[in-house]
């Protein structure tokens, strides 16, 4: 066994052997693990060294643009910002993503809007990952053959194989129909990949030009909308399709054998700044992660807690779903001269109401013009789809919006956002 191997399985039993007998016992713990994360960035960040001590909740929120322009003072090793950028842009352009600086990996967030934040991982907070998102995600890890289907970065998870798992990776910038046969051939027990390279999965079973039968199906990436994780379910014959809820600034959440997502309460502790009753805007702190401390950040993302508590136990907070990002929550005229707020997710929702549609992308250019992708674009499509979302924004008090109705274009190298704010 590797140094990595042994790592990421000691985080592996650890994950599965922390146990909290309440949501109470869940708090000290967190309260502990932040506080003696505070004490080393006293010590090793030099941003936090003059801010602490102070209170936990007074110290400040941090988002990408901040983060981004103080990075060389928060980073708790030596590590130039624009030195990184660089390399993990080069690495992107190259598709190769083993550059290390300083035996650190370099991510880089999708910046679809504005500012690209960058994120530093040491090999032991990889395998902390690795460790946890196995033991998260796995109910048994011996034997399972898993297919990562992702848009950049497989260093991350070459550190993972062994003789128990196999994992296999495809890049998502190469069609699916030239992962087939490989496919085939590792006849995965899991399958990860985003919603809209699953589909392209899924239809290829269907047409019965690809026989696997996963017994899991993780969606990662996108947020998943009803529509497709209908039709995944259906085509790829499982009867849930579980999300885990991951990016650059960490490993937020996954969902249970319900199928609830959970957020990682084990590893975040997460502040809520709420938008209404249930909607709320989460601000993370890992106290797990101590290279590039993310403490206090504000995410772009607006979740929805779920009502009744989830039948499998957790202390973990249980979420109805992501609404999606915070950036494409569409600000639509309404009848006063003012703007109203419809979430993606309501958006969504409407859509899967609507007769015959397979692909959709729906794009605010102004606050009286939706741009709306379809495919197919039929009479009968358009009417239907018009039909639903003219009521959804009746019924949310938006007034003066049109459609402008356009084919859909598939394009596997963009992170495919149903709805979407220009
Ligand atoms: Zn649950």
């Amino acid at each position: 066994m590797s140094a990595d191997t042994l790592r990421i399985a000691a985080w592996y039993a650890r994950t599965r052997l922390l146990r909290f007998r309440d949501r109470a016992a869940l708090e000290r713990y967190q309260r502990r693990r932040v506080a003696k994360h505070l004490r080393f960035l006293a010590r090793r960040s030099p941003w936090y060294a003059r801010l602490l001590p102070r209170p936990f909740a007074e110290l400040p929120l941090m988002d990408k643009r901040t983060m981004m322009a103080d990075f060389d003072d928060l980073v708790t090793v030596d590590v130039d910002r624009d030195e990184a950028l660089a390399l993990a842009i080069e690495a992107e352009r190259t598709r190769r993503f083993d550059a290390t600086l300083g035996g650190c990996s370099i991510g880089l967030s999708s910046g679809t809007s504005g500012h690209r934040g960058m994120f530093l991982t040491s090999a032991t907070e990889r395998a902390q990952w690795a460790g946890t998102m196995l033991a998260k995600t796995l109910p048994h890890l011996r034997g399972q053959r898993i297919a990562l289907f992702l848009r950049a970065g497989g260093d991350l998870y070459d550190t993972v194989g062994s003789r128990a798992v196999r994992f296999e990776y495809f890049d998502t910038f190469e069609p699916v129909e030239q992962h087939l046969a490989r496919l085939e051939g590792l006849s995965p027990t899991v399958l990860v990949g985003p919603p809209s390279v699953l589909r392209g999965i899924a239809d290829e079973v269907s047409a019965g030009r690809l026989r696997i039968a996963p017994e899991k199906v993780y969606s990662v990436a996108e947020v998943l909308t009803p529509l497709d994780e209908a039709r995944l379910r259906e085509g790829l014959g499982v009867g849930v399709i579980h999300q885990i809820y991951q990016c650059t600034e960490g490993f937020l959440g996954c969902t249970c054998e319900h199928g609830t997502l959970h957020l990682n309460e084990d590893v975040v502790l997460v502040e809520r700044e709420h938008l209404d009753e249930r909607r709320f805007v989460p601000i993370v702190t890992d106290f797990m992660r101590r290279t590039q401390p993310i403490v206090r950040y504000r995410m772009g993302d607006v979740l929805l807690l779920r009502d009744d508590p989830c039948p499998c136990g957790s202390v973990f907070t249980a979420l109805e779903r992501i609404e999606g990002r915070e950036d494409d929550v569409l600000h639509l005229a309404s009848g006063e001269g003012g703007v109203v707020s419809v979430y993606p997710d309501l958006v969504a929702r409407a859509v899967v109401y609507a007769d015959g549609v397979e692909e959709y992308r729906v794009v605010q250019a102004s606050p009286r013009l939706l741009r709306i992708h379809l495919e197919p674009l039929s009479p009968h499509v358009v009417e239907s789809v018009t039909t639903e979302l003219a009521a959804l924004l009746e019924a949310q008090g938006a007034e003066g919006v049109t459609f402008d109705f356009q084919p859909y274009l598939h394009d596997p190298t963009r992170k495919l956002r149903r709805v979407e704010r220009l």
